[in-house]
């Protein structure tokens, strides 16, 4: 067994499911098990670990590689330690398993695997004769990324600069430059109970959200077409849910949908919720509508011409960025003024799934990638 797939395994064993998940005190919530361990590791290995208090029980964990010389830039490697659950969640979830050179496990992919390939990659340049004698590495896995990104959010907020943040993502070991921002919206209809038997008395929320919902699912998703970014292509709509009325001999006087909206670079939240009302609005549609998010999820964008990212990009031997669809903690790091992308082992299409797996050999490139790209930095 290699070391890298050793430590994986010592990662999937341990559980770490986003608490969102999990009912209260569950025993399988919480990504300190894994944070205790990777602070073990990484002090054993001479690295300075620091322990980022996000909330009551959950910690990033920070292992900085400073280089011999003065500090002239900084790489932040951050892949995340929760994982999603699974219902309902097996203990077989927690038991790594080897066939046909793919491991198994939850979190093999989605992120554990990047932890496995960056962790190592760190560790191998830290015991490396040539190493950078100017550049500042710190390996950062966060917490609570698959919720509402609070270890992003505390590291940013923490006023740590870096001139490229590389967050751990199942991309086939390519670098992306952009995805995605995504939008969480309700939208809300009132109306005005009735006897079913004299319907013309009450007015039919349902009704004007059926409405509303056909406008979105054809005019609006129609309208998002026609704006396309190079590597993104368009925005989405998505209907999630519905809900209203409570029997049948009652006219409903409320109604509620749920709606996800993927945004593209550049666009607001609030300028992205007027589009949405004036549309409705010319429809005579008047709706009210409820954010979801406390804090928004935007899209990222990183110019790939940045010499880091090209630096990057190199070492990965790809010559064009990738965009994702997916929402991630590189679209909050940016927001906080780092250069981010995304990086790590694994495919996406096997992130949250029941039989969740990811090829040891992608752990390895992802690993190898890292090292040659971290030492070939001042
Ligand atoms: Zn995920």
């Amino acid at each position: 067994m290699t070391k890298i797939e050793k430590l994986l395994r010592d990662l999937i064993a341990l559980p770490s499911v986003n608490p969102a998940f999990l009912p209260p005190g569950d025993p399988h919530a919480g990504e300190h098990r894994v944070a205790d361990f990777l602070a073990g590791v990484a002090s054993r290995a001479g690295l300075d670990v620091q322990i980022q208090r996000v909330s009551s029980g959950r910690s990033n964990v920070l292992a900085v590689l400073s280089p011999r010389g003065k500090v002239r830039q900084r790489i932040v490697l951050a892949p995340h330690m929760d994982t999603v659950g699974g219902s309902p969640l097996p203990g077989e979830f927690f038991k790594p398993k080897m066939r046909n050179g793919r491991l198994y496990g939850r979190g093999a992919c989605d992120t554990k695997g990047s932890i496995a390939s960056m962790f190592s990659a760190v560790l191998e340049v830290a015991s490396a004769k040539q190493r950078p004698s100017e550049t500042e590495i710190v390996f950062a896995a966060l917490v609570d990324e698959e919720c509402a990104q609070t270890g992003s959010r505390t590291l940013g907020a923490s006023g740590l600069k870096a001139d490229l943040a590389i967050v751990g993502e199942p991309t086939l070991s390519q670098v992306v430059t952009a995805h995605k921002g995504v939008l969480w919206v309700q939208l809300l209809t009132h109306g005005k109970a009735a006897h079913g038997s004299r319907p013309e008395l009450g007015r039919n929320a349902v009704h004007e959200m059926a409405l509303i919902v056909d406008a979105l699912e054809t005019d609006y998703a129609q309208k998002l077409k026609k704006t396309r970014h190079p590597i993104l292509g368009a925005g989405t709509i998505n209907v999630g849910s519905i809900e209203g009325g409570k029997q049948p001999n009652i006219v409903p006087a409320d109604c509620i949908i749920s709606v996800d909206r993927r945004t593209l670079p550049g666009e607001k939240v609030p300028a992205v919720i007027e589009e949405m009302r004036a549309l409705l609005r010319k429809k005579g549609l008047k709706p009210e509508f409820r954010n979801m998010q406390p804090l928004p999820c935007l899209p990222l964008f990183t110019d790939a011409r940045q010499p880091l990212v090209a630096q990057l990009m190199k070492a990965a031997n790809q010559k064009k960025p990738l965009g994702v669809n997916y929402f991630s903690d590189a679209g909050v790091l940016a927001e906080y003024g780092m250069a981010s992308v995304l990086f790590g082992p694994g495919d996406i299409a096997q992130a949250h799934t029941q039989d969740e797996w990811i090829a040891v050999k992608q752990l390895e490139q992802a690993k190898e990638t890292l090292v040659i790209f971290l030492k070939s930095l001042a």
